[in-house]
């Protein structure tokens, strides 16, 4: 140890020969090199100035293995559902800030210390052990966000690595050098002038993101509006025979319109099937999945009418599998999922940040209250899409470009919670609450019955059918106050002139199990229940019903032929923009109408990959994959592990009869296994 005869208060004066910090003293003292007093331990404002651009670095790191994940492996989890829309500065903002916070506390025990024995012997100002300790809090702390942005790491893997890390990196970090002393405050202003350059930046991408000013020219080029109504099963709908009148404003709109009777989904659930009706492709085309986004170049129907001039905007209530994260809102200039995305809170700060909530916990432990967590399970009710919908079509009274309006009600989704104003039309019941009206009640009843002994067989089926009756109750009735609301959007707008010049599409992404087949809620199969869903196309509506109207020859069809959702982008564009190329594969259905002749049966596929309620569907754990094409008036189900299924569509809708080993089908089901090859080549033998 060196000593000198003066207090430290000239410390970084006087020339001194000393040891570099973390060198051999061998090496060092073969060198002799002489280095400048700089002080037993960093100065308050030196440790704080590091600390605000260890910081920065940090969240921008934060920020940067964020992106990757996302735009470089489309990677999605229900943390970057969530993501703060202004990511791009509040990020590295509130880690900085964060950093910062949690700095203070970690170095001031090493710092005092110092300041302590340095009243206690002036005389002595070799470098100490607070230099090394400020460089490895700062170092842990830089690696430490970025660590917990990556996802799939065991809970304890971004802490240890980011304290093995920032040991090894302390000595880049904090040197007892004269260099660092004076670069140190140079940094912290960097870092805080590239905070404002990302606030900038964000700004101006926000002002330029406005989708392209040009409009078509000539004669007014129709709006759409796309309704989607989740999980919606056709054969629950009045307009498709069901026995209760649970659509009676549907079916009102469906005479005026053109009604598809065997329309099927992509896929038995949102995120698929929602990606295949706005791009045309198959799910195992189009790749979105639980845990991917769609990131193809091919584009959705709202990129490319945005790119035709329309306006954009989708308001969903499905905001988990609708969410933009997934590319669900790609095209869209105005999109809502979760609403508080746009919001630059507190709450947003520091749910955005990694490092957020492991402050939040931190402080709740010690008794402060810092932020309530969003709700994952939100979803906004059909009131609100309808007066939200209602509100941007008339936000765009102004606007010269013809517009492009998608909303997703999710009324009927489990859990089935009907509207309290609506009467009790279907279901009799006391009001469910959230946990009684979910369909993984109905797979708790099938599990028992499954594992039931003999004796208790029959009392267990008789569960399973309480429970299926009770939560189809429910839906009936959800579904009930849902076609109000929905029949009462088209009404207004309808009485307002505003579906004068407006293509109206109403269709479901996919529908509900409720005990058929065993199971319950969707996802999980690909029976008619999954996969068969209301499509209605309606053509511009004039106020006034004695106007001429050139689609009158449309007006109440019913076309039996089997269609697919990934038709509709090829059709819509057809329809809205006659004579440009559609960029969509899949065919145009206004063949279907316009034509009396017999048309060209359409290519009709669902599919389903790893069946994604792994939790509860019981009945599937087993299968990788399963696909269903209908043609010949047959659907034909092929399983990975499992028996082909076949059955007949018009003589057994409820696919109670396979017929798939029969000698007299064996050409059929050769046939359509080949066609099932053409549509979709991929390895079937796994
Ligand atoms: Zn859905």
């Amino acid at each position: 140890m060196t000593t000198r005869p003066e207090p430290s208060s000239t410390e970084g004066t006087a020339p001194e020969v000393r040891h570099a910090p973390g060198r051999r003293p061998g090496l060092l003292h073969r060198r002799m090199v002489r280095e400048p007093v700089v002080g037993r331990a960093p100065t308050w404002s030196e440790a704080i100035s590091a600390a605000v651009a260890v910081g920065v670095l940090s969240g921008v790191l934060e920020l940067g293995v964020l992106m990757a994940q996302m735009q470089g492996i489309h990677y999605v989890d229900w943390t970057t559902l969530m993501i703060s829309r202004h990511a791009g500065w509040l990020i590295p903002a509130t880690s900085a800030v964060l950093v910062i916070l949690a700095a203070i506390p970690m170095m001031a025990p090493m710092l005092a210390l110092a300041a302590w024995r340095m009243r206690r012997s002036p005389g002595v100002i070799e470098p100490g052990p607070a230099w090394g300790w400020t460089g490895a809090v700062l170092g842990f702390l830089l690696f430490l966000g970025p660590m917990l942005a990556i996802r799939g790491l065991h809970p304890i893997a971004p802490m240890a690595i980011a304290v093995g890390l920032g040991y090894r990196t302390r000595r880049l970090i904090v040197r007892p050098t004269l260099g660092w002393k004076r670069q140190i405050p140079i940094a912290a202003v960097a870092g805080i002038g590239l905070l404002g350059l990302l606030v900038a930046t964000q700004w101006h991408v926000e002002a330029s993101a406005k989708g392209p000013a040009v409009f078509r020219a000539g004669k007014p080029t129709p709006n759409l509006l796309w309704i989607v109504l989740d999980t919606l099963r056709a054969d629950r709908m009045s307009l498709y025979g069901y026995h209760r009148p649970t659509t009676p404003r549907l079916d009102a709109w469906a005479r005026r319109g053109i009604t598809f009777e065997t329309a099927r989904s992509t896929a038995p659930w949102t995120l698929p099937s929602h990606i295949s009706m706005f791009t045309g492709l198959w799910p195992s085309e189009h790749g979105a999945c639980v845990d991917r986004a769609y990131h193809l170049d091919r584009p959705t129907i709202a990129e490319h009418l945005r790119d035709q001039g329309y306006a954009t905007a989708g308001i969903v209530a499905n905001v988990r599998m609708c969410n933009t994260s997934y590319g669900v809102g790609r095209g869209f200039d105005h999109y809502v999922d979760y609403p508080w995305r746009d919001e630059v809170s507190l709450e947003m700060a520091l749910t955005s940040s990694a490092l957020g909530p492991m402050a939040i916990s931190l402080a709740r432990r010690v008794g402060f209250h810092l932020i309530d967590f969003y709700p994952y399970d939100y979803h906004q009710p059909a009131t609100t899409i309808a007066a939200e919908g209602r509100q941007w079509i008339e936000s765009q009274a102004g606007d010269r470009r013809p517009y492009f309006l998608f909303l997703n009600f999710m009324d009927v989704h489990g859990p089935y919670l009907p509207m309290a104003e609506t009467p009790q039309r279907f279901y009799h019941g006391p009001p469910p609450s959230k946990d009684s009206a979910r369909p993984e009640d109905g797979w708790k009843a099938a599990r028992a019955l499954e594992a039931a002994d003999p004796a208790q067989h029959d009392a267990r089926q008789k569960e399973v059918e309480a429970v299926a009756r009770r939560l189809g109750d429910l839906y009936d009735e959800c579904l009930s106050g849902l076609d109000d609301q929905v029949g009462r959007l088209l009404e207004n707008l309808r009485e307002e002139g505003r579906l004068a010049n407006t293509w109206v599409v109403i269709t479901g992404d996919h529908g509900e199990h409720f005990g058929e087949h065993g199971h319950f809620g969707h996802g999980s199969s690909l029976y008619n229940e999954q996969t068969h869903v209301p499509l209605i196309l309606i053509p511009p509506t004039a106020r006034d019903d004695s106007h001429p109207d050139r689609f009158a020859h449309a007006r109440g069809r019913r076309i039996a032929a089997p269609v697919s959702l990934r038709d509709l982008p090829s059709t819509m564009t057809g329809l809205l923009l006659p004579g440009d190329r559609s960029p969509f594969p899949g065919q145009n259905l206004a063949r279907h109408w316009r034509s009396n002749a017999p048309v060209e049966p359409d290519a009709v596929l669902s599919q389903l990959d790893e069946p994604r309620l792994k939790g509860d569907d019981f009945r599937t754990s087993d299968i990788l994959w399963m696909e269903a094409i209908v043609a010949e008036d047959h659907t034909m189900i092929e399983y990975s592990r499992r028996p082909t299924e076949l059955f007949s569509l018009k003589f057994d809708p409820k696919q109670q009869h396979n017929l798939a080993d029969r000698p007299e089908q064996s050409e059929r089901r050769a046939r359509m296994h080949k066609r099932l090859d053409e549509l979709c080549p991929r390895d079937r033998d796994r």
